[in-house]
C-alpha cells in the first residue's frame, strides 16, 4: 500500500481506497524545484489577482460554488472512495464547503472594508486602517476533511487577494486535485491557486522554506506543527497552526443520558474518530457512570461498519494501514495500563471488512485521567470513560491534557453549564451537545498545543491572510509639526 509510507522517495503516489483497498488513482509527486516554480507562478499571479476589485473576486468564487453544487454527487463518491467517510458525512462536507464559499464571497466587502476610520489628534488629518493581502500563501492540509479544510483556508485567502500554493495530504491527493480544478474552471486567473503533491519531508518542507511564500497555514498533527514552525523560523514567516485534540465530554449526574449517549456516539465514532474534535475522553460523574456505560456500549455495538457508499453504513474505515496499526496499538496500551476494555478493541475482519481498514468502535472503562489512552491523540474510534466524583474534578480532568480544541458538558444545571463555559480551557465548548461540528461564521481553533493562537473561519481567518496597514491622510495643506504639542 503506497500510502502514508515514505512518499518522499516516490515519483508517483498511488491512491487506494481505504474502504476496499482497490486502486482508484495516482498523482505525480513534485520535486522541490517544481514547488519553487509553483511559488513563482503564484507570486506573478498575485499581482493580477490582488489588483481585481473585491466584487470581481467574489463573483468568481460564487461561480465556483455553483460548480461544487453541480458536481456534488461526483465529489461525494470520491470522498467515500478516497477518504472512506460514509455518504452522509461526505454530503455534509460538500454542503459545508458551499456554505464557506457563499459566506466569504458575500461577506468579503464587509470584512475587507477599511477598519476603524478614526479622527486624528489633529483637526485636518484622518486615519484609517486597511487590510492588505499578504502575497503567496502555502497551504498544507490533512486528509480527514479533504475539501472542507482546504476551503477554510482558500476562501478567506482568495477573497483578500492572496495567491496560493496548496499541498494536500498524500492520502487524498485526487480530492485535492479535483478541488483545485473546480476553482480554476470557475475563472480564477492562471497561477492564483497551484497544487503540489508529495510528502511533508520534501515537498511540504520545500513549500515552507520557499522565500516567495509569506504565510504557511497548516492543519495537521502537533509534531508536524513543531517541524513547520522550526522550518519557517529562518524566513520569519507567518505560521498558522491548527493541530491536534484530546477532547472531553463531561456528563454530570443530572444530565439527559439519552441525549448524552447520542452526542458521545457521534463525537467518538463519527468519521471513525478521525476528527480533531473527536471525543476521545468521556468524563462521567459516578452517579450515572454505570447507566451511561451500558447505554453507550450498546449504542456502539449497534453501529454498522462498512463502505461509505452504502446507505446504512454508520462508520467507515480508517484512512490507512499505519492508522489501523496505531489505533490497535493503543488498545494494547490501554489494556496494559489497566483500563477495562468494554467493547471493540480489534480490527474488523469479517463480512468483507477484511478488504479495508476497519476498526471496531472501542470503549475503555475505569480509565484514569493520566493514562496514555486519556492523554495522547489516537485519532481513531476509541474513547475512554473516566469516572469522577464532582463537577470540579470533571473540569480538572477535562483541562488536564496538553491540547485545548473542543469540550462539552451535559448537564441541566444552568450554573454548572456557565461555570464550564468559563473554566474549560478550549477554543470551542458545547453545552448539551457533542464535541464535533463547526459553523463557518464562528472562529474555529484551540488553546494550548492545539495551535498557535490563530483561528480558521469567520472574520478571524482574515487575521492570518492579511496585514494591517495604517494610513494617515493629511488635508491641512501644510506641514503640521504640532502633534507633540497637542499630545502634551
Ligand atoms: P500530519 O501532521 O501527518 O499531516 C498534515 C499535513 O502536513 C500533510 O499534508 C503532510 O504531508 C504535511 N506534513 C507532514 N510533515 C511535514 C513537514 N515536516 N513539513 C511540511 N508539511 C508536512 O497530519 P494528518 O495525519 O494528515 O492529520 C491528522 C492530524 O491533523 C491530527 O493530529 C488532527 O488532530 C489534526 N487536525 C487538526 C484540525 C484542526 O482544525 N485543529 C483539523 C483536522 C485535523
Amino acid at each position: 500500500m503506497a500510502q502514508r509510507v515514505d512518499i518522499d522517495s516516490h515519483k508517483i503516489i498511488e491512491v487506494y481506497s481505504p474502504a476496499t483497498l482497490e486502486k482508484i488513482g495516482e498523482v505525480a509527486v513534485n520535486t522541490p524545484s517544481e514547488v519553487g516554480a509553483a511559488a513563482a507562478r503564484a507570486r506573478q499571479a498575485f499581482r493580477v489577482w490582488s489588483s481585481l476589485d473585491i466584487k470581481q473576486r467574489s463573483e468568481i468564487m460564487l461561480t465556483a460554488r455553483d460548480s461544487f453544487v453541480s458536481r456534488r454527487e461526483e465529489l461525494i463518491e470520491l470522498i467515500c472512495a478516497e477518504n472512506g467517510k460514509p455518504r452522509l458525512e461526505a454530503l455534509v462536507e460538500i454542503t459545508y464547503v458551499c456554505d464557506i464559499i457563499t459566506f466569504y464571497a458575500k461577506q468579503a466587502r464587509r470584512f475587507l472594508s477599511p477598519q476603524r476610520v478614526t479622527p486624528h489628534l489633529l483637526r485636518n488629518k484622518k486615519v484609517t486602517v486597511h487590510y492588505q493581502p499578504r502575497g503567496v500563501i502555502g497551504m498544507i492540509t490533512p486528509w480527514n476533511f479533504p475539501i472542507a479544510i482546504p476551503s477554510w483556508k482558500t476562501l478567506p485567502a482568495l477573497v483578500a487577494g492572496n495567491a496560493i500554493v496548496f499541498k494536500p495530504a498524500t492520502d487524498t491527493p485526487t480530492l485535492g486535485q479535483r478541488y483545485v480544478e473546480l476553482l480554476v474552471e470557475a475563472g480564477l486567473p492562471s497561477g492564483v491557486v497551484n497544487i503540489v503533491h508529495g510528502g511533508g519531508g520534501k515537498v511540504g518542507e520545500a513549500l515552507v522554506r520557499h522565500p516567495d511564500v509569506r504565510v504557511i497555514s497548516l492543519t495537521g498533527s502537533r509534531e508536524t506543527g513543531v517541524a513547520v514552525l522550526k522550518a519557517a523560523a529562518d524566513g520569519l514567516k507567518h505560521v498558522h497552526l491548527e493541530l491536534g485534540g484530546k477532547n472531553a465530554i463531561i456528563v454530570l449526574d443530572d444530565a439527559d443520558l439519552d441525549l448524552a449517549v447520542e452526542g458521545i456516539v457521534w463525537s467518538a465514532f463519527g468519521t471513525s474518530g478521525q476528527r480533531c474534535t473527536a471525543a476521545s475522553r468521556i468524563i462521567v460523574q459516578r452517579g450515572v457512570y454505570d447507566e451511561l456505560q451500558s447505554k453507550l456500549v450498546s449504542a456502539a455495538e449497534g453501529l454498522r461498519l462498512g463502505v461509505g457508499w452504502e446507505e446504512d453504513t454508520d462508520v467507515g474505515p480508517v484512512i490507512n494501514q499505519s492508522a489501523l496499526e496505531k489505533i490497535d496499538s493503543y488498545t494494547q496500551i490501554g489494556k496494559d495500563e489497566g483500563a477495562k476494555l468494554l467493547t471493540g478493541g480489534e480490527v474488523a475482519s469479517n463480512d468483507g471488512l477484511e478488504k479495508g481498514f476497519y476498526y471496531r468502535p472501542t470503549i475503555f472503562g475505569d480509565v484514569e485521567p493520566g493514562m496514555r489512552i486519556a492523554q495522547e491523540e489516537i485519532f481513531g474510534p476509541t474513547t475512554a470513560l473516566i469516572p469522577v466524583d464532582s463537577f470540579d474534578e470533571a473540569i480538572k480532568a477535562g483541562n488536564g491534557v496538553k491540547y485545548g480544541l473542543s469540550s462539552s458538558i451535559f448537564t441541566r444545571d444552568v450554573n454548572k453549564a456557565f461555570r464550564a463555559m468559563r473554566d474549560l480551557d478550549t477554543g470551542i465548548t458545547y453545552i448539551n451537545a457533542g464535541t464535533i461540528g463547526a459553523e463557518v461564521h464562528l472562529p474555529f481553533g484551540g488553546t494550548k498545543d492545539t495551535g498557535n493562537g490563530h483561528r480558521e473561519a469567520g472574520q478571524a481567518a482574515l487575521d492570518v491572510f492579511t496585514e494591517w496597514k495604517s494610513i494617515y491622510v493629511d488635508y491641512s495643506g501644510r506641514l503640521q509639526k504640532a502633534q507633540i504639542d497637542t499630545a502634551e
